[in-house]
Formats: structure tokens, sequence, C-alpha cells
């Protein structure tokens, strides 16, 4: 039976597939009973998983001693290794297998429940949050009985492709997927996660915050992904698949007619030139960039060469990535950002055990936590300094100190550099992110520090509003148009510009053509944005007037109702 679920749409475009479900161990954990005769090998099993998570975390509290000597990771490990031996635990797991012939997985998530019930009646705040402990150990223990999720299925060979239906998606899980899928759609996330943004990049059409989708699919099943509405039909009418097949088609056509604006200039109406820069995550990205013939890269998320993969890259892994991404520019600046880990990016096999991960060790914090990993990275950008335009910037700044021990660490690269005889670019400018409104409110110390300033949005909407932006029960309170959020960004561009300092905006509204307009009545003259979004903004900025726009936004930013603020921004399109 067809049906139609509407969700946040977070990649636009049209994607018609079948559904492959991706697991989520503990909400997708099979109940079964295993027959009399196969009850010790399920032991067996049950006792293996046992054998290699423990093996797991004694991995874990290791490389923790190293990276951190004196924190208190390597007590929650142990902790957690305690878990493994409790009997309330693990020996009534196994009970359940003997007696009542539960298939492992079953027995243990039982037992679990059990078990966070009894943490739950605690009075004591600190022992009842410990079944936080109880959840992560048992998932360790149920993925290592499922072993490898397995391999995506293999690509379609009839007209349509394939459609990733999960829970939730990580931004590496997204990246892995990236060959294969027409689209995906998922229980939850928001516009401005990191999974949605990574998504945009890859040009794959994708709706999340659709609550139970997952439950409500069979394998296999047709899926249209309408990114544009934010909608998902299910096992869709033949002639509703033949409209939107339509669609899909008059979508690429307005495409490639915008193809046609690749080597205009992006002048405003007075003839201003704007920079439109690109967001990336790889070498990967540079052809796209070519295509549409992009001023450079605004935003380098380095990241995503830690992500994904089991061991870090060592510096000259880095170094042969930074180097080709320069070259690709042909002289076009390139702005590489320094890791930004943390939240919702993590390394493989990182515990995470922050209660608050987007208020904690993230971005410059924890390269500086970790300032063995950050070194390296800081030398291969410097070697790739030589090679073209490349600049490096600091996520997530908020108070001097930050920019002072990450000059001093460039410094130190710098110093290594040259006794080494290695070349890079001894003048490679340094320049920071505004994305915690303590950054935007206090600009005057990173003004006096640094050679540029870039504006996340998607970070300080998120901080200045208190709002997850990864969390779809609150993204109607994620606002864009917030008169507080307003008021940062034109006041660090009206800042950064009397300090005579290149600012940009690289969040996703330097990509969203309804605030084109706006950015550039506050003053703003550099986007950078996924690529797939260059184009049509560069339309929105051939046919804007600034002599008119700039009073009009001078007047939304006394507002302060925002009803009439988002009245007054659509308008200014006339
Ligand atoms: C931002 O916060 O706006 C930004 C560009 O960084 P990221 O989305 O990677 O956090
Ligand atoms: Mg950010």
């Amino acid at each position: 039976m067809s049906f139609t679920i509407h969700g946040l749409p977070v990649s636009q475009g049209i994607a018609i597939g079948h559904a492959h479900l991706v697991s989520h161990a503990l909400l997708e954990v099979n109940h079964y009973q295993i027959a009399a005769r196969h009850i010790k090998a399920e032991l067996e099993r049950f006792d293996n998983a046992v054998t290699s998570v423990e093996a797991e975390l004694l991995n874990l509290k290791a490389s923790a001693a190293t990276a951190q000597p004196h924190s208190e990771v390597g007590a929650f490990i142990d902790l957690q290794r305690m878990m493994l031996e409790d009997p309330v635990l693990v020996e009534a797991a196994r009970n359940k297998i003997k007696e009542h012939h539960y298939n492992a997985e079953w027995a243990l998530v039982q037992q679990m429940e059990s078990v966070v019930e009894q943490f739950r009646q605690i009075e004591d705040p600190y022992l009842r949050e410990r079944k936080a402990d109880v959840v992560q150990v048992v998932e360790r223990l149920v993925k290592a009985l499922l072993g490898d999720p397995g391999p995506l299925p293999p690509k379609r060979k009839d007209k349509f492709g394939t459609v990733i239906v999960a829970h939730d998606l990580s931004p590496a899980d997204t990246i892995g997927f990236r060959d294969h899928i027409a689209g995906f759609i998922t229980d939850i996330g928001g516009p401005t996660s990191h999974t949605a943004i990574v998504a945009r990049n890859l040009g794959i059409p994708a709706v999340v915050g659709l609550r139970h989708i997952r439950n409500l699919l069979r394998a296999n099943e047709l899926i249209i992904v309408d990114g544009t509405r934010g909608i998902a039909i299910v096992d869709p009418d033949e002639s509703v698949v033949e409209e939107y097949m339509l669609r899909r088609a008059s979508l690429e056509l307005e495409r490639s007619k915008l193809k046609r604006l690749r080597d205009t200039p992006a002048a405003t109406l007075g003839g201003e030139i704007i920079q439109l820069l690109a967001n990336i995550s790889g070498p990967q990205d540079m052809p796209q960039i070519k295509d549409i013939n992009a001023d450079g890269v605004g935003l380098f998320r380095t990241e995503f060469l830690f992500i994904d993969r089991d061991t870090l890259p060592d510096e000259d892994e880095q170094y042969e990535i930074y180097r080709s991404v320069v070259k690709a520019a042909s002289g076009k600046p390139v702005t590489a950002r320094t890791f930004d880990l943390g939240a919702d990016k993590t390394l493989a096999g990182s515990s995470q055990s922050e209660p608050n991960p987007a208020l904690g060790l993230r971005a410059v914090r924890y390269s500086l936590a970790e300032p063995k990993i950050f070194l390296t990275q800081l030398r291969a950008l410097l070697r790739a300094s030589a090679h073209g335009k490349l600049q490096i910037m600091i996520p997530m700044l908020m108070h001097t100190d930050e920019i002072e021990q990450t000059l001093t660490l460039i410094g130190k690269a710098k110093e290594e550099l040259r006794e080494e005889k290695i070349k890079f670019n001894e003048k490679l400018p340094v320049g920071g992110m505004v994305e915690v409104p303590a950054a935007a409110l206090a600009l005057g110390m990173f003004v006096r520090h640094l050679d540029f300033l870039s504006i996340g949005t998607n970070d300080l909407i998120q901080y200045t509003l208190a709002v997850d932006r990864g969390n779809e029960s609150v993204v109607r309170l994620y606002d864009p148009l917030h008169p507080a959020v307003l008021k940062l960004i034109s006041s660090t561009i009206q800042a950064a510009q009397r300090a005579e300092l290149p600012v940009s905006v690289c969040g996703e509204m330097a990509g969203t053509s309804a605030y084109t307009l706006l950015l550039l009545g506050m003053g703003l003259r550099s986007f950078s944005m996924h690529p797939a979004r260059i184009l049509e903004i560069k339309q929105q900025i051939l046919r804007a007037d600034l002599a008119e726009i700039t009073p009009k936004v001078q007047r939304i930013l006394k507002l302060d109702e925002p009803a009439r603020i988002r009245e007054a921004v659509e308008k200014l399109g006339g």
C-alpha cells in the first residue's frame, strides 16, 4: 500500500530507489529461539563476543593512556570492563540463553533493560547515570555478535537506485555509502547536522527526521525521496513514479541551464564582484569545483580524512592530500580548516563518554588536547603551503589562549621544518572561525591575532539559540533569522571590515538563496558553500541591487519580531 511520510528536507533533488535497511545495533536486535542442540555453540558465540570486547576496551585504554595520560578516560573504560565481569549482566544473560533458549543478542538486550531499570531507581544521580555505561557495553557486545554490517547491495541494474533507510547515519556512514546510493532517509537528524551537510556535498537527495520510517519499511520496497519537499513516498503507484521521473528530468534541465553561468563573473547589478568559494571534504570534490569555476575553497573540512577509518593518517599521507587539493585549485585560494573532531564527528573506536559532546572536547579544544596529532596536521599543511595559495583556519575559537596556543604550535611546526630544510610558505595566513557567540561578541581579540575570519553560521545558530543542530525534536527552534543571530552575523562582518580583515560566511546560510540578499545587505562580499549551490547563488547575485538592498537590510536589523523579520527578508527579492 502506498503512503507518504513527511520529514525535513536536508538535501535537494529526487531519488527513486529500492530500500536498503541499515541496522542499528540495539534497536534492531533479532529475537529468536535457539534449538537445544545449538545452545552450546550460542554460548560460545556469546563468550567470544565478551572476550573480543574485553580486548577492544583494553586497547582503547592503552591508546587513551598514551594520548591523555592524566585524563579520566582510563577509569571510565575500567568501569565498563568491570561490567563485562558483572554476573548481573553477563551471567544472567548467559542463563537466558541456557534456560530460555534466547539468541545471544536478545538475551543481552533483555538483561540490559532490567539492569537499566534497576539503575533508574537509584537516588544517587552519579550512579543513576552509570546506566549509560551499561548500554554502551551492551552495544559493543551486540556489535561484536553481529560482526561486520556486511557489504552494501551491489549497484542495481534496473532504472532505480538504492535508498538507504536508517534510524540515523553518522557522517562516516554517509561517506561510506557515497558511491552506491541514490538517496537516504532517516528517523532522526536535523538540516545542519554534519550528516545532512555531507549528503548535500555529495549531491545525494535526503530527508531526515521521519520518526519511525525504519520500522515502517520492508527491504527492497520502492521509495521516492523528495529532498526538496522533505517527503518520502513508499510503494508509489506507477503514475506517481512517472510524475517523479519527469520532475527529476526537469530538475536536471534546470541544473544544466544554470551551468551556463559558469564563466559569468559573480557581479551585482552595480558591478561589485562577490567571491564565491566552495566547501569541500577532500580532493574528490575538486573536479566539481572546476566544473562550476568556483573562486577557490573557502572551507576544507579536513576532519573527514580522520573519520571512517581505523588508523590516523600520518604526516605524509595528509601532506599528499593537502597538496593535491592545493594543486587542483590551480592558484586559487584554499582554506583548510584544522580538524573539527568531537561532537558528531568522532574517530573510529573512540568512546563517547562526554555527556554534552557539542559543548565538550570539540574542534580546536580537541586539537589542543591532542598536540601530537595537531602538530602532525600543521606540519603537513605547512608543507602543502609550498605548492599554492593555502591558508589555515581554526574552528570554534572562543578564547585568546586558544589562538595563542595554536599560533605557538604553528611556530613550532615551522621551526622544525626550517631545521629539516623543508619548504613552506613563511607567511601562511592563519584565520579563525566565528561560530561561538563569545567569539562574535568579543571579536577584538580575534582581529588582533588573525589574518582572516569566517563565520560558521551552523554552529553560531546552534550555540546562540542553545538548539542542537542535529536534533529533530528541536529543529523548529533552529532559526537563522532570529534577531540575535542576525545581530551577531552583522556585527562580525562590520567589525572585520573596520579592521580590514577579510571575512566570509561558510555555514549553510551562505548557500541558501533565501538569505543571499540579506547577507549582501549586511556587507558580506565572500560566500563559501557546497559546490552544488554556487551557480544558484550566483544567479541571485546577478540580480542584486546593493544600493537598494543595503538600507532595507539595515532596517531589518532593527526589527525584533521574528515574523516581521521573515516577511521583510522575503520581500528583499522584490
Ligand atoms: C559552521 O558551523 O557553520 C561550519 C561551517 O562548520 P561545520 O558545519 O563543519 O561545523
Ligand atoms: Mg562549525
